[in-house]
This record gives structure tokens, C-alpha cells and sequence, in this order.
């Protein structure tokens, strides 16, 4: 077997961590802000013997059934394949299985090689009344792929590992056709061979799928150029009960309201994504990403807003608030990037100008492209940035976040380890709303934390820029209190997600609904939108077969 998956316990591979070892600011910062002393002793995960696994309640009939389908080596119950395959990636998934606490874990996991043995397996799970949760990378950290508390059906986690390959490039129209199971290095690596990009680098990039993306209405850093993968994606094929379901892919098509659209964010509850048609793009001959910093963050937001309204087409627009400034701050290396930039002459021009030290936040911009077009980008963005009150840093910190981005994700581990919760909420919003909404996410998360008696630290930033608005990105973190760390987490997490609602954000941009955002999808989308879900879903799976219990 081929396909490789994640620590059970955390994020990444066995063997990749995250080090403070050459961070000399990040412990006492870390101290100040959370009261959380990054030199104890760390409190690592139990061995994986220590779990308590429940038995697997496949029944032979099943088994039979799909070993026929797939062979017997791709039919796996061990009790590793079965816990990897439970949850996702959330703080409240990781606190769960670090605990033990599996609930109701898949009974078998297989893996089929294609669409036709996939749609083989779900009439056999169809036949048994059973549960298929499809599962791509497990990154996702909304609740999507656990199986329902009380479920008292056969539980079948379908991988979609074994179809991961580049099936065919049309280089006229700039589309490929990939298989839905293609992890972003496998699918970047295939179309890079032949000088052909995606675009599409969630910072989850190593580890999730090009289903999971559209499953979740995903959004990658660069999406401000590529677009968000509901934009990438063009067609798709969906293997459903009764038949496989097919779309063409045309650039646009007044076919009724949009099936496409439907499968998109659909969690795995209206069948399974076998491979999807794609925008691609030539890679581009020239990519830059510069670091900017604005006096503030409401100067530093002005600006993002008037790059997006202008003739300027960078394909990163990011702005951090102080907070999360302090903290790149924090986890700089002695010599690099950030560190460099603060340098006593910055410092003192920063001064003369005025500038409150303590507020100033930390941009960066990315251009893609020809040189000229790059040139021109740079050009316009350097006014709007001035015109602002922003100064450009160079390539520097920019090239440093480049390469780090992907190491990012194993800090939450780090930090677990240590007894500090962190986790991330994010939202969109209209320009209009988008400080109020940043002031009310942050007043809430403050009283959640006062109401926990704990010290607790939001930032933010801002990401993916539209014509009308942006996505807002906050992380929380906070020292475990005696008792209950989930109880406590909710606290946060609720009142963060609430804030989003009630300022007239989206309950999320690009997290999906899940399990963990269901209980605010009324208020987002309207009653009789939720009953429109819901219709849509006992139309295709009349049995509840399909991963029950998620969005609706
Ligand atoms: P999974 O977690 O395996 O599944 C997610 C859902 O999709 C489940 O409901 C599953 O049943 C369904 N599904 C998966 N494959 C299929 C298929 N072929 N057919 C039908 N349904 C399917 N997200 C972003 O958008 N941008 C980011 O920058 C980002 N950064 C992240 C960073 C970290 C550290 C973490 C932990 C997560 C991040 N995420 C991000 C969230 C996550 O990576 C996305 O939700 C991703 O799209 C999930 O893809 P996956 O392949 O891992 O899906």
C-alpha cells in the first residue's frame, strides 16, 4: 500500500516538528502573552498502544463485498488505518484523540484505484446500509469527516489516496483533468513537469486533496490571481447511489441553477468526487512576494481595500493586525528576514515618521507573471501603498514567508504539548464591515477569555481580496485552565463564530460548514436555505449513506 497519512496524534509526518531551539523571542513572548513557560517539561502524546480503540463492527457480508471489489489489501481494519482515518485536524479532533476519546471511529477503510471500483463499493455500502465518508487528506478542521456520536450503522472510510494522478492536460483551453484524490505536491509536481500550474496553495497544501478542496470550497493563498477553487473548478464527476453524476466543463452555462456549484462545499454528502476539470495556468516566469509595513491596521486594510478596487492584479494581498506582527516578530530567527528588517535605521525613520511601534503591521504582496507585468504591478501598488502611509521592506520577509509557510501548521502540536490551546476561525465580509466586524471578533474573544478566567491572545489578518470585501483570519490561543480543555475551547470558539454572525459575516470562507459551523448555518444562509440543503441531500441519499450528519 502507497498511501501515506498523517500522525494520528498531530499534524505532518513522524519525524517533522516544530523547534524553538532558534527562536530566542518566541518563549518570552509566548510567556507574556498566554502565561505559558515554552521551556517545561512538554506533555507529549500517550503511545498509540495506550489508545482505546473499539472493535471494528464489520460484518462479514461487507467485507466480503468489498474485499471482492478491491482484493483483501485494500480492505484495512488495523486500529492505526481506523483512528487516522476518524477525524480531521481541528483542535477539538486533536484534543479528542489525544485523549482516547474515539467515539465512534470508521469500522474499515478501503481503497480503490478507480471511479468504477468507488462506485462499486457504494452500492455494496448502499446495499448494507451502511456509512461512506470519503476522506482525501484529513486536514479539514470542521468536523467533516467523524462519523455521528450514536451511529449504530457499518462505518466505511473510502480513501481516495490510490487516485491521485494528472489524467490529461488540454493546453489549448488551459484545463486538466485530475483525479480527485491528487495531494497538492503530487498534482503541482504532474502539471510542473510539463510547465503547467494550479495556483492553488492552501497552506494545508502538503496534506489535502483536490476533493477535499472542492468538498470544502477551499481558498490558497494566491487566490487573489487563480481564484478560490469553486473559480478553478470547472467540471467534475461524482459517483452518487444510482449512478455517476457528470458536468461539462464550459467556461460558463445557463443550465439552471448550478449543479457544479452544488457539489462544491458538499462534504462528501452528495457522493464522491472522483476527478475534477481545473483551470491551469502556465507557471509564470517571474514571482515576487514583498513585505510592506503600515502604520496600522486600519490604514494597512484601506489600502488592501484600494488594490483591489484599482488597476493593480497582485496575487497576494495580506495584512497582519499588530498582534499577529508581534508574533512574526516573535518567531523570527536571530539573523533573517523579519529580524533583519528592524533594523536600528528602519527603526529611527519609522520614528521620525511618527509611527507607534506597538501598531505597526506586517503586509505582504505577491505579483505573478511576465517581468513587465510584474514591474507594472509593483508600480501601482507601491503608489496605493504610499499613498496609505505604508513603506515597502524588499523581498526579504517576503521570501522567508515563501519557504516557511508550509511549517507553519506544526506549531499547534508544539504549543499542545505545552498546555496552550490555539486554534483558528475565519469569516468574510463586506469592506464596509469588515473593521467592525475585526473589533467585535476581538472584544468577544477577549470577554471569552476574561469568562475563563484564563490569559488569552487573538490576531488577525487579512486575506483574500475581493471587488466588495475580504476574508479576515484570526487565531486564539490560551493557557489550559484546570478542567475540561474542549468545554473551554467552545467557549472561544462560539463566541468568535458568533461574533462573525453577528457583525454579517459568513460563518466561514473557506473552512466549510462541517459539524463544527452547522449550528450557525441558519443564521448565515436563512431558514429556507438550510431546507433547500436539506432537500438536495434526501433527493441523493434517501438512506443517509453519505458521511450523515455534516452541514445540514
Ligand atoms: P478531508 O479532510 O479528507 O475531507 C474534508 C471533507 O471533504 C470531508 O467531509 C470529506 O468527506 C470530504 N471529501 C474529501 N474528499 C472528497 C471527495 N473526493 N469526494 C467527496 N467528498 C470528499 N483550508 C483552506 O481552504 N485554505 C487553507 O489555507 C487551509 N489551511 C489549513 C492549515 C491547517 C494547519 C489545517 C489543519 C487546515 C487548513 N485548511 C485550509 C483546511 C483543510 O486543509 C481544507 O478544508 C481542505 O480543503 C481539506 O482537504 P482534505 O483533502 O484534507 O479533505
Amino acid at each position: 500500500m502507497t498511501v501515506q497519512h498523517m500522525k494520528w496524534w498531530g499534524w505532518g509526518v513522524e519525524g517533522v516538528a516544530f523547534s524553538h531551539d532558534d527562536k530566542p523571542s518566541l518563549a518570552p513572548f509566548v510567556q507574556k502573552v498566554v502565561d505559558v513557560d515554552l521551556n517545561a517539561d512538554p506533555r507529549p502524546p500517550m503511545d498509540f498502544a495506550e489508545l482505546d480503540v473499539p472493535e471494528s463492527r464489520l460484518d462479514e457480508k461487507l467485507q466480503r463485498a468489498l474485499t471482492d471489489v478491491l482484493g483483501a489489501e485494500y480492505v484495512v481494519a488495523t486500529p492505526l488505518d481506523r483512528v487516522v482515518h476518524a477525524f480531521g485536524k481541528s483542535l477539538r479532533d486533536l484534543l479528542r484523540v489525544r485523549a482516547s476519546d474515539l467515539r465512534r471511529i470508521p469500522d474499515v477503510v478501503v481503497y480503490p484505484a478507480d471511479e468504477e471500483q468507488i462506485a462499486a463499493v457504494l452500492d455494496a455500502v448502499v446495499a448494507a446500509d451502511a456509512v461512506l465518508i470519503p476522506f482525501g487528506g484529513g486536514s479539514n478542521i470542521s468536523g467533516s469527516l467523524e462519523a455521528p456520536a450514536g451511529e449504530e450503522r457499518q462505518v466505511v472510510s473510502l480513501d481516495l489516496g490510490r487516485l491521485n494522478k494528472v489524467l490529461s492536460i488540454d493546453e489549448e483551453s488551459g484545463l486538466a483533468r485530475i483525479q480527485a484524490g491528487a495531494l497538492g505536491p503530487d498534482l503541482e509536481q504532474q502539471l510542473g513537469e510539463k510547465g503547467w500550474t494550479l495556483g492553488h496553495f492552501p497552506d494545508s497544501f502538503t496534506h489535502s486533496s483536490l476533493g477535499g478542496w472542492i468538498a470544502t470550497r477551499s481558498s490558497g493563498m494566491q487566490s487573489d490571481k487563480y481564484g478560490d477553487i469553486a473559480d478553478i473548478t470547472r467540471a467534475l464527476r461524482v459517483v452518487q447511489p444510482g449512478g455517476t453524476l457528470a458536468t461539462r466543463a464550459v467556461p460558463v452555462t445557463s443550465t439552471g441553477p448550478s449543479v457544479r456549484e452544488m457539489i462544491l462545499g458538499s462534504e462528501g454528502r452528495l457522493g464522491i468526487i472522483t476527478e475534477a476539470t481545473v483551470q491551469v495556468h502556465r507557471k509564470p516566469a517571474e514571482r515576487v512576494v514583498l513585505g510592506y509595513f503600515f502604520p496600522d491596521f486600519r490604514r494597512g486594510v484601506a489600502a488592501m481595500r484600494a488594490i483591489a478596487a484599482s488597476d493593480a492584479a497582485p496575487s497576494i494581498t495580506r495584512i497582519s493586525d499588530a498582534r499577529e506582527t508581534s508574533f512574526s516578530f516573535a518567531t523570527r530567527k536571530t539573523s533573517k528576514g523579519v529580524a533583519k528588517l528592524m533594523s536600528s535605521a528602519l527603526i529611527a525613520v519609522l520614528r521620525k515618521r511618527g509611527w507607534d511601534l506597538e501598531q505597526m503591521c506586517l503586509s505582504f504582496i505577491g505579483y505573478e507573471g511576465s517581468p513587465e507585468h510584474v514591474t507594472r504591478q509593483r508600480k501601482l501598488v507601491k503608489k496605493i501603498v504610499s499613498d496609505h502611509g505604508g513603506i515597502c521592506v524588499g523581498a526579504g520577509p517576503g521570501e522567508l514567508y515563501d519557504q516557511k509557510k508550509f511549517d507553519t501548521p506544526y506549531i499547534r502540536d508544539f504549543l499542545l504539548d505545552r498546555g496552550a490551546l490555539a486554534d483558528v476561525s475565519e469569516t468574510s465580509t463586506s469592506w464596509s464591515k469588515l473593521l467592525p466586524l475585526y473589533d467585535k471578533v476581538v472584544e468577544r474573544a477577549n470577554e471569552a477569555f476574561a469568562q475563563l478566567g484564563v490569559k488569552g491572545w487573538i490576531m488577525c489578518h487579512l486575506s483574500h481580496s475581493y471587488h466588495s470585501g475580504a476574508c479576515l483570519y484570526f487565531t486564539f490561543a490560551f493557557k489550559q485552565a484546570e478542567g475540561d480543555p474542549i468545554a473551554q475551547y467552545d467557549v472561544v470558539k462560539s463566541a468568535v463564530q458568533q461574533a462573525f454572525i453577528d457583525a454579517d459575516g459568513t460563518l466561514s470562507h473557506h473552512h466549510a460548514v462541517g459539524t463544527e459551523h452547522a449550528r450557525w448555518l441558519a443564521d448565515d444562509i436563512s431558514a429556507p436555505g438550510v431546507q433547500l440543503i436539506q432537500g438536495l441531500v434526501a433527493t441523493v441519499d434517501p438512506g443517509r449513506n453519505l458521511n450523515p450528519g455534516k452541514i445540514v
